[in-house]
């Protein structure tokens, strides 16, 4: 087995048992961390000398439409409607396998670049087995550690056709991949079902996909972030909880229009919330749900969700979900008539908590991912600390977290092995430059047929 040191970082650990270290090495041996302390002398293959750099466990990006990256921004200016309309409604419905492959390639080696070891990767644009098998080459060829959603497209329906709401989830097509390629739940690429949920879904089917998801073994996810007068099934997720099929296996993405009451059970049931606060301020009226988790006694996961209306630089979603939680808690305080708060809330080491563990937790992966803990895998990122938007790093995750961007992320591994060194990420220059190409003819012919004037909105 492959040995590797990392060398004299300021390790900041998110093990709270183990805490921070300013000049400390990590022994990794094959895919795992053997070893976190100062001073480990050890044979070993290779040494990463992580002098002048910030060493945290890589994070998890719990929610990305990865197949969507070449539409990169495109819909800035969109509502929460339009990306429906547009996106669904059409540019999604000219995807070929070929395109869920391409970006999903140069997404998630962008996530890796900028210090995402792991993505709920959510594939929502599949109406064949080849779309899926696309987008799994691509997540197989980064390197990166993926858990893949099978999703399935939720097009405007034709004359004499059940709108996507009443189809349960294509079953055949998640049992061809667990009995086929991603029968492993140890691998680098897992399975999940990403279903559609009581908000986009008759009861019908909600019963349907989450029985299936429990059936099968697989961790699901589904989508609330409608207003309740749009919701498909109003018990919303009661559905789900009274059928005994809600628990840690089921991942809600948004929950902003959740009440108190739902968001409870849900929390209560196990199940795992991920916040997309780019997203959610850019499109909706209602706030995350961070500090309504943090009061129910839950951790946040966090997620991009939609490259083409948010920003993909994690650091950037850290640092708006402490943002934002801030400014909610401190006007409510100030507009009920209190003293300035004590504490700032949201310190920036629990948000990378929420970006760490709470991703870890959101995709059933606690036990190997999240910290970096002697036993769980080796998926480890160093940051350049020299940087002169980081230096001088006074405080390892302040500066992680207000002050670092993708752009700073020098070194990368993802069970045990090196993506990015020296501020590189090692996949050949040529490759990716024809990729870029496939990537521009790609998007270029989905916008040209779907006829989207790209100055529209
Ligand atoms: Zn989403």
């Amino acid at each position: 087995m492959t040995r590797t040191l990392i060398r004299n970082g300021r390790v900041v650990t998110v093990d709270p048992a183990l805490g921070d270290f300013d000049d400390c090495d990590i022994l990794i041996v094959g895919d795992r961390i053997a070893e976190v302390r100062p001073n480990i002398v050890a044979d070993v293959d290779e040494v990463i000398d992580a002098r002048d750099k910030i060493v945290i466990p890589g994070l998890i990006n719990a929610h990305l439409h990865t197949w969507q990256t070449g539409l990169r921004s495109i819909g800035s200016g969109w509502t929460g409607p339009d990306y429906h309309r547009i996106m669904h409604g059409n540019l999604g419905t000219r995807f070929l396998p070929d395109d869920n492959y391409i970006g999903t390639l140069l997404g998630a080696l962008e996530q890796l670049s900028g210090g995402v070891t792991t993505i709920f990767d959510w594939c929502h644009d599949i109406t064949s087995i080849d779309y899926a098998h696309r987008s799994i080459d691509a997540l197989e060829e980064t390197g990166i550690r993926a858990v893949f959603g099978h999703g399935s497209a939720k097009p405007n329906a034709a004359e004499g056709q059940l709108p996507f709401t009443h189809i349960p989830h294509p079953r055949e097509r998640l049992e061809e991949l667990r009995k086929g390629r991603l029968s492993s739940d140890d691998g680098l690429v897992t399975l999940a079902a990403a279903i559609l949920g009581p908000q986009f879904s008759i009861p019908e089917v909600v019963e349907h996909d989450f029985r299936m998801a429990r059936d099968l073994g697989l961790l699901s996810s589904s989508h609330a972030a409608r207003r309740p007068s749009d919701w498909v099934s109003p018990e919303g997720f009661r559905i789900p909880a009274k059928l005994g099929l809600l628990d840690a296996s089921h991942n809600v993405v948004h929950g902003n229009y959740i009440d108190d009451a739902e968001l409870q059970l849900i929390v209560e049931s196990g199940a795992s919330v991920t916040v997309t606060a780019n997203i959610e301020i850019h499109v909706h009226p209602m706030d995350p749900v961070s500090g309504r988790l943090l009061e129910l006694g839950a951790m946040p996961s966090l997620g991009i969700d939609s490259v083409p209306l948010a920003n993909s630089d994690f650091f950037n979603e850290m640092r708006l979900a402490m943002l934002y939680q801030r400014a909610v808690d401190q006007r409510t305080a100030y507009r009920a008539g209190g003293p300035p708060l004590a504490n700032l809330p949201v310190p920036p080491r629990q948000v990378l908590e929420w970006a760490t563990i709470g991703g870890a937790r959101a995709l059933g992966m606690e036990d190997r991912l999240g910290s970096l803990t002697p036993g769980k895998k080796a998926d480890i990122v160093l940051i350049d600390g020299l940087a002169l938007n980081m230096f001088p790093v006074h405080e390892p995750t302040f500066s992680t977290v207000q002050q670092a961007n993708a752009a700073n992320v020098d070194t990368v591994l993802v069970d045990g092995v090196v993506r990015k060194r020296g501020g590189k990420l090692v996949y050949d220059d040529g490759l990716l430059a024809r990729r870029r190409t496939e990537m521009l003819h790609s998007v270029s012919r989905i916008i040209a047929e779907s006829g989207y004037r790209r100055d529209a909105t």
